[in-house]
């Protein structure tokens, strides 16, 4: 019967090792690698002789704000295509990527808004088709309340 107790604390000792750790793993070294041996004081994944490429968790994407130097305005990215920006305001049009830099980036939940403000907008608009075909590649289960 001792057992059976003993298995129960290691099992409630480990359950609450993993709550305990999993906010330290989540934060992210300064390549934003989440799970980065670094964390554990071991050699970065990022440095070193034979350095792995970093996340490129500054690339510009939905949402983001960002500097247009030609123009010295700033927006909100409507949606990046391979080395265009589009930008969120009329009338819609699209800029070089590489004169654009990142501002301010985005959170998921304000990228989740504009993609769902982008997908209702009216027919005709490239930023509609885009957030509509973003939104439906995730294959979300329709909202059920
Ligand atoms: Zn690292």
């Amino acid at each position: 019967m001792s057992n059976t107790h003993d298995l129960f604390a290691v099992g409630a000792q480990v359950e609450r090792g993993v709550g305990r750790l999993e906010p330290e793993r989540a934060k992210a070294c300064k390549y934003g690698d989440p799970l980065c041996p670094c964390q554990d004081g071991d050699m970065c994944h990022y440095e070193g002789p034979n350095p792995m490429t970093p996340p490129t968790i500054d690339d510009i994407d939905t949402a983001d704000h960002v500097h247009h130097a030609p123009s010295g305005e700033d927006w909100v990215v409507a949606y990046v295509a391979a080395d265009r920006l589009a930008w969120c305001g009329w009338p819609q049009g699209q800029a070089a990527l590489a004169d654009c830099t990142l501002l301010k980036k985005a959170t998921p939940g304000e990228l989740d808004k504009l993609l769902r403000e982008m997908a209702d907008m009216d027919g005709n608009d490239m930023r509609a088709a885009y957030a509509r075909g973003r939104l439906a590649a995730r294959h979300e289960p329709p909202n059920v309340i």
